[in-house]
């Protein structure tokens, strides 16, 4: 139920003394009284449409809340209506924010939603958006398209960019911004690209963004779906908000599409803000869903990485297979190895395999697969792959489908909570079928 100051719930409790309780800990909980739900011990699903006011001066003082009038951060002291708040989306977003020690976290009806409503809350006319690239295909939509119509520029570098790099395009960006008469109204990274998995080095970004811009800074927003929240906390490295697609590890099951914001105060009341009366909130039933995968992210996220170790070694040494591209193989020395020691502490279980030959190598590999399935999408319990040539990137124009890595004998995969063993021989037997 909804943490007030008078109605704190006894299992809002972070702490036993000195002793911080893990978010694994704290998942089972965290922001639900049991007292107010007669005695249930899980939160019910909150099936309404709106929740009624115990008088007319009550309804008046939440509505201040909503519309931002009372402290601006459109957070009502009080339920509502379920377009701007609830009782399962409230608590799902108290537990996420847990996991990356954030002030807060917003709930959407999926990973677009959260990131075009960021957007929508961020840039104005003319302004200018500062990228990693790549992106995710329908993030880029959002920025180079859908925005573009409101004369919304951008600013994009490569994933792996130095500081050096950095610098100069924050300069562009900031010259863009004056010409344009707007400013650079955020600065949007992905880390790991998909699917070439070069990492972004946030600390750099947040260096750079120090370096250029005085007054109120842009907000440094991250997609952190891919390792996050559990081998990567970009929060700490100087993000401001991190985004997810909660359709992948933290639901974790495929059997849900949603996605979050999770960070600072400030940026996140703006976007509370747009999100009221636009719409785009979790709905109750998904977000009890997403609390029950909370329950066991860590145990899912440990599992499924400690299988995609096993399954790189083995694919790595096979005489069909040209190359891994998995995070675990950084080469020593290397900026993308110094910059994966700093930020993050696991190496996910989503991966690039490349087989000897192209298309016909990749398709027979594909169709041989017995557990894994042949499906877009990552992050759930069961091992998917997929050849993003062929498929979620089919579009992509053949020049840029080369810059970044996208060829015919490429199959995304990500690892699932199987036992390593059957999904080495299941890789094992695909691969003699090439
Ligand atoms: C899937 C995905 C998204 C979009 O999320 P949806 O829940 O499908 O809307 C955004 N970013 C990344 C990295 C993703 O993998």
């Amino acid at each position: 139920m909804r943490v007030t100051e008078s109605r704190r719930p006894k299992d809002a409790e972070t702490h036993i003394g000195n002793h911080k309780l893990d978010p694994s800990t704290l998942m089972m909980g965290h922001g639900f009284d049991p007292s107010l739900s007669e005695g249930s011990l899980k939160p019910p699903i909150f099936l309404t449409s709106t929740f009624v006011f115990q008088n007319a001066a009550e309804g008046k003082r939440f509505f201040e809340g909503i519309t931002g009038r009372s402290d601006g951060s459109g957070k009502a002291a009080g339920l509502v209506y379920s377009r701007f708040n609830g009782p399962n989306q409230e608590i799902l977003e108290d537990r996420l924010a847990i996991w990356e020690d954030a002030e807060a976290a917003l709930s959407f009806s999926s990973g677009m939603t959260a990131i075009s409503t960021l957007v929508l809350a961020l840039a104005g006319q003319n302004d200018v958006i500062v990228h990693s690239g790549p992106l995710y295909a329908a993030t880029e939509s959002v920025i180079d398209k859908i925005m573009a119509r409101f004369g919304v520029g951008y600013v994009d570098f490569p994933a792996g960019a130095s500081r050096e790099e950095l610098d100069s395009v924050m300069a562009k960006a900031k010259s863009m911004a004056a010409e344009k008469g707007g400013k650079v109204a955020m600065i949007y990274l992905e880390s790991p690209a998909n699917p070439t998995n070069a990492l972004v080095d946030v600390e750099a970004v947040h260096a750079a963004r120090a370096a250029a811009f005085d007054g109120e800074l842009p907000p440094i927003a991250i997609d952190n779906t891919f390792l996050g929240p559990l081998w990567a906390k970009p929060l700490a490295q100087g993000a401001d908000v991190s985004v997810y697609s909660l359709t992948k590890y933290v639901g974790g099951h495929s059997d849900l599409v949603a996605g979050a914001l999770v960070g600072s105060k400030a940026v996140l009341n703006k976007v509370r803000l747009i999100r009221n009366p636009m719409g785009g909130i979790c709905d109750p039933n998904t977000a009890w869903m997403l609390m029950r995968s909370l329950e066991t992210l860590e145990l899912r996220m440990s599992r499924a990485g400690e299988n995609a170790e096993k399954v790189c070694a083995f694919l790595r040494d096979h005489p069909k297979v040209e190359k891994v591209g998995y995070l675990g193989f950084l080469e020593q020395g290397s900026r993308q190895k110094d910059i994966f020691d700093r930020h993050c502490s696991g190496a996910g279980s989503t991966f690039s395999l490349y087989l000897k030959g192209g298309e016909a190598e990749a398709f027979r590999f594909l169709d041989a697969l017995r557990i894994a399935k042949l499906a877009v999408s990552l992050g759930g319990t069961e091992t998917l792959a997929s050849a993003p040539a062929a498929m979620t990137h089919l579009s992509v124009p053949d020049e840029r489908k080369a810059a970044l890595g996208i060829s015919d004998n490429l199959v995304r995969i990500s690892i699932g909570v199987e036992k390593a063993e059957d999904l080495i021989a299941d890789f094992a037997n695909a691969l003699d079928a090439v």
